[in-house]
C-alpha cells in the first residue's frame, strides 16, 4: 500500500468530538504506516434531519469502492419511531458485511472505580438477530399488540464462533464462552449455541482450535458473573442484542464507556467504532472522553496488519490512563477532550 484511505464518519453528538482524537492518533504515527489520507463521509440522525437520508448512497459508494477501511463516531438515533429514519450505523454493518463486531473490555488501572482484573473481549454477531428490525403493529383483541422477528441463522452463528475461537488463539488464556438464553429460546439461541459449539469440530479448522477450551453461560448469570468475578472471562461470544448489553456492562468495570473500542469486521473492510453512543447529556462541551476513539483505530491497524502502529498508540493511551493526571471527568478527571488527545499524542 502507498496510501491507507479512511473514511471518516463522525456522524453525530460526542462522535464528531472524538473521531477528530482518531485521526490525530494515527496521523501521529508518522511514517510507520502508509500515508493516511482521510476521506470526510456524510451520515447521521442530524443529517436525516436535513435531507431526509442519514445514509447517502454516496457515502456507502465511497466506502466501497474508494477506502481501505473506515473510523465511525456515534450516531444519535431517536428512542420513537421517525418515519423513513433507519440508524445508519446498523444499515452499514449489514451493507459491509461487518458481520463481527470485536469488543476488547480490559483494565489498566482501577480509574473511577473499576475492577483491576478484567481483561476479556465480546465478539458480538452484528447482522441478524432482532437487529433485522422486522416489527409489526396491531390491534389486538386487548389493545395493540408488537411483535418482532428475530433470525439467526447457521451461516452466521459459524463465522461468528469462527471468529471468536480465531480471536482466543490469538489471546494466553485460549477460553470461549459461549452466552444464549437457549433455556427459554431454545430454538433460535439452541441453533446459535449448538452452530458455535460445533466450529471447532468442522472439517476445514483442521483441529487448529483443539487448545482452547469451552465453557456456555446464560445471558442473564453471565452478566451476574461478569459484575461478580469478571476475571472468568476471557473471549465472550454472543448474539447481537447480548453483546450489546454485556459489553456497555463490562465497560462499567472499567470505569467508563469512553474507554472502551471495537471494530466491525467483514472479510474484505474493517470499521473502528468506539462502543458508546452519540452521548447527548456531555455533547457539545469538550468533556467526551476520546480515548475509545483512539483504541478504535488501533484496533483497525492492528486488524489490516499494522500491529506496530497499533501498539504504539495503545501503550500511549494506557500510559495516560495509569498516570492519571490528564483525564476527563467521566474517570474522575478535569481535563477536556483536547487536553487529554495532546497528552496520548505527545506519547506516540
Ligand atoms: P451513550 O453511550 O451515548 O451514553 C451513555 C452514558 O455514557 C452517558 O451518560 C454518556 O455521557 C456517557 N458516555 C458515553 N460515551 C462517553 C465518552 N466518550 N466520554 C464520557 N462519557 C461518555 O448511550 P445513550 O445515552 O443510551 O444513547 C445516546 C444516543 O446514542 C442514542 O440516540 C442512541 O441511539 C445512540 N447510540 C448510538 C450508538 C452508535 O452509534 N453505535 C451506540 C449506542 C447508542
Ligand atoms: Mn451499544
Amino acid at each position: 500500500r502507498q496510501s491507507l484511505k479512511i473514511g471518516m464518519l463522525p456522524a453525530d453528538g460526542i462522535g464528531r468530538e472524538v473521531l477528530p482524537a482518531a485521526r490525530a492518533a494515527i496521523i501521529a504515527l508518522g511514517s510507520s504506516i502508509p500515508k493516511p489520507e482521510f476521506i470526510d463521509l456524510a451520515a447521521g440522525f442530524e443529517l436525516f434531519t436535513k435531507t431526509g437520508t442519514a445514509l447517502p448512497d454516496e457515502t456507502v459508494s465511497i466506502l466501497q469502492n474508494e477506502c481501505d477501511c473506515a473510523l465511525f463516531g456515534a450516531v444519535s438515533s431517536p428512542s420513537r419511531k421517525v418515519v423513513g429514519y433507519s440508524s445508519p450505523i446498523v444499515a452499514l454493518r449489514k451493507k459491509m458485511d461487518l458481520y463481527a463486531n470485536i469488543r476488547p473490555v480490559a483494565s489498566v488501572a482501577a480509574t473511577a472505580g473499576g475492577k483491576p482484573d478484567v481483561d476479556l473481549v465480546v465478539i458480538r454477531e452484528n447482522t441478524e438477530c432482532l437487529y433485522i428490525k422486522q416489527e409489526t403493529l396491531q390491534q389486538g383483541e386487548f389493545g395493540k399488540e408488537a411483535r418482532a422477528t428475530r433470525l439467526i441463522t447457521e451461516r452466521a452463528s459459524r463465522r461468528i464462533g469462527d471468529m471468536a475461537f480465531k480471536t482466543a488463539l490469538s489471546r494466553p488464556r485460549k477460553h470461549v464462552t459461549i452466552i444464549h438464553k437457549s433455556n427459554v429460546l431454545s430454538v433460535t439461541d439452541g441453533l446459535f449455541r449448538e452452530t458455535v459449539r460445533a466450529v471447532p469440530a468442522l472439517p476445514e479448522v483442521n483441529g487448529r482450535y483443539d487448545q482452547i477450551t469451552i465453557a456456555e453461560q446464560l445471558v442473564d448469570s453471565a452478566v451476574y458473573r461478569l459484575f461478580r468475578e469478571p476475571h472468568i472471562f476471557d473471549v465472550m461470544v454472543a448474539p447481537n442484542l447480548y453483546g450489546d448489553i454485556l459489553s456497555d456492562a463490562a465497560a462499567a468495570l472499567v470505569g467508563s464507556l469512553g474507554l472502551v473500542p471495537s471494530i466491525n469486521a467483514g472479510d474484505s473492510f474493517v470499521m473502528g467504532e468506539p462502543v458508546h453512543g452519540s452521548a447527548p447529556d456531555i455533547a457539545g462541551q469538550d468533556i467526551a472522553n476520546p480515548l475509545a476513539a483512539m483504541r478504535s483505530a488501533a484496533l483497525m491497524l492492528r486488524h489490516l496488519g499494522y500491529g506496530e502502529g497499533a501498539d504504539r498508540i495503545e501503550k500511549a493511551v494506557d500510559e495516560v490512563i495509569r498516570e492519571g493526571n490528564v483525564l476527563t471527568p467521566d474517570l474522575g478527571g478535569k481535563s477536556k477532550t483536547s487536553e487529554v488527545v495532546n497528552e496520548v499524542v505527545k506519547r506516540i
